[in-house]
């Protein structure tokens, strides 16, 4: 992906799809990407609120479940994503930000029968991580990421990182603590900021196949297997984004003839190597 003229486009100069959205004023020099979700009901009915003048707030992009994106707002103007926040010294993130809204129900309530969405959608149980949040506040039920979703923001935070050549990615619920809880507890930001700034504080974490391991090019067995599938048992990865219990990889050898191969496989087949 690249930005040509402030609007995203894919690597051929095809412009992603633009829905232009009346609440944005003025523009911008971006400095921070911002990530939040939705807690909407779908990408589409998020667009269509904030493309709506009633709603007073936008962000740059929506990204789908399904790795769709729509923009709505170009890249050097002030779109309405972050409200009242502040980082490192400076208030007001719409200023120098671009903001992304993952769609993403976000909070969960447990009922009798299992999960549920607060406008009352049942969720199963293998779309929920349990937790409670980083800023505080008690155990919730927080919906996960799907594969896709992860790949296609990471693709987008790498293309913007590099043209604005943006300082940091943070969450809504780190410029805003306390109002705020996007992108919340199942947004694996730390892989995900080590994996598009390409810093890596910690030791990274290296792993190895337990089995001859089917990889895919997305986090399911839905997906696609590449065509270096399976990995032989054995193989050594790094890991670079986890998504319930699938592992986006970077495999650390030549299979097949194949370098610089990244791709999902399940967790419960790889083993880190201490
Ligand atoms: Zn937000």
């Amino acid at each position: 992906m690249k930005i040509l003229n402030h609007h995203l486009c894919d690597e051929d100069g095809t412009e992603c799809t633009f829905v232009k959205s009346p609440n944005q004023k003025g523009t911008i020099d971006p400095e921070y990407l911002v990530l939040h979700y939705t807690a909407g009901r779908s990408a589409e009915s998020s667009v269509n609120w904030l493309v709506n003048p009633a709603a007073a707030a936008s962000a740059h992009m929506v990204i789908g479940m399904d790795g769709s994106i729509s923009q709505l707002v170009a890249l050097n103007r002030r779109a309405w994503h972050a409200g009242k926040s502040r980082w490192d010294g400076k208030t007001g993130l719409n200023n120098f930000s671009i903001g992304i809204e993952l769609d993403n129900p976000g909070p969960l309530e447990k009922r009798v029968g299992g999960w549920f969405t607060i406008w009352g959608d049942p969720v199963n149980d293998s779309n929920v991580i349990e937790t409670v949040h980083k800023n505080g506040g008690p155990l919730k039920g927080w919906h996960t990421y799907s594969g896709i979703q992860l790949e296609t923001a990471a693709r987008v935070a790498s293309a913007l990182v590099r043209h604005y050549e943006l300082k940091d990615i943070l969450g809504h619920e780190d410029v805003a603590p306390g109002r705020k809880t996007d992108p919340g507890p199942a947004y694996p930001m730390d892989s995900f900021r080590a994996r598009v700034l390409g810093r890596n504080d910690d030791d990274p974490e290296v792993f190895k196949t337990t089995v001859n391991l089917n990889i895919r090019v997305g986090a399911g067995t839905q997906y696609k297997k590449l065509s270096v599938s399976p990995l032989p048992k054995g193989t050594k990865l790094d890991v670079v984004v986890k998504s319930g219990s699938w592992r986006l990889v970077d495999v650390l050898k030549k299979v097949k003839g194949e370098t610089d191969i990244q791709g999902w496989v399940h967790g419960r087949y790889i083993q880190e190597i201490v």
